[in-house]
């Protein structure tokens, strides 16, 4: 199961059932599907069908509680998705920062809950307590408060976007044989590349010192992985090679 499978989206007593539908339709459109429904002043109706425009199937599955304590209850990071900054006495998130704890948490494994509040009101305080952490979507302080779905959709792609690096790196890892090279193996390139730089030549008289200073400052700032010191390295067998023959060619 991918890991944001484990995160749900709960909206507390959503007073426009067309916000619902907006909301589903925002959640499928980055990959998410579980939408909680805490006490909605109307149910999901035609209004929440016609704007979910082809998640049905997110809004038809929404589970609904009485309470947002119940929907939460086996949750382990619960993310409150506040318009209103610094109200409570909760860290406070910026979007992409959220995105990423709710995927790390949720990749544990465990199970993760961004929660928003009503259109009118937003969460009530006690709502605010339940919540591990607050997330603030950076808006004009002047007028700050984006509509339910629209706040919806900045947190799904923000999850959608941590989701995807997280994948880059995992590709990027020890296993998936382009794993980052090791200390020894980066001194074993430099070594052999000065013995290189000698054997055809290149330093015609200056000290080496320099030269290698520079380059082993170019190769570190490459970050290399062990499969191009290993290209490299093959590149200085042959340049090695290559300079042997010239060299007994000359005898
Ligand atoms: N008048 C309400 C706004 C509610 S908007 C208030 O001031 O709280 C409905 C919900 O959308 C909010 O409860 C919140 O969960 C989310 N939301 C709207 N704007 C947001 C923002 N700038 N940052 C984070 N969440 C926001």
């Amino acid at each position: 199961m991918h890991a944001t499978a484990r995160i749900r989206f709960v909206l507390v007593g959503t007073q426009h059932p067309g916000n619902i539908g907006a909301a589903a339709r925002a959640m499928k459109t980055m990959g998410l599907s579980r939408l909680v429904l805490v006490a909605p002043e109307k149910a999901p109706d035609d209004a929440a069908y016609r704007r979910s425009a082809g998640a049905e199937d997110v809004l038809g599955d929404a589970r609904q509680f009485a309470t947002l304590a119940e929907a939460v209850a086996d949750c382990r990071l619960v993310l409150g998705c506040t318009a209103r900054s610094r109200r409570v006495q909760l860290d406070e998130l910026l979007p992409e920062a959220a995105g990423k704890r709710a995927v790390e948490r949720a990749a544990e494994p465990a199970e993760v809950a961004f929660v928003f509040g009503r259109e009118r009101t937003g969460l009530s305080n006690d709502e605010l307590q339940l919540c591990h952490a607050a997330v603030h979507i950076p808006s004009d302080p002047e007028f700050s408060s984006l509509n339910l779905a629209a706040a919806v959709q900045v947190l799904a792609y923000s999850v959608r976007m941590a989701g995807l690096q997280g994948q880059a790196a995992a590709a990027a890892e020890p296993g998936h044989g382009d794993a980052p090279a090791s200390h020894a193996q980066l001194e074993g390139l430099f070594g052999q590349l000065g013995d290189t730089l000698e054997q055809i030549d290149f330093h015609k008289g200056r000290a080496p010192q320099s030269a290698m200073r520079k380059l082993r400052r170019l190769f570190m700032k490459a970050d290399l992985s062990e499969q191009e010191v290993r290209l490299l390295r093959g590149i200085l067998s042959d340049a090695q090679r290559m300079a042997r023959l010239a060299g007994e060619d000359r005898h």
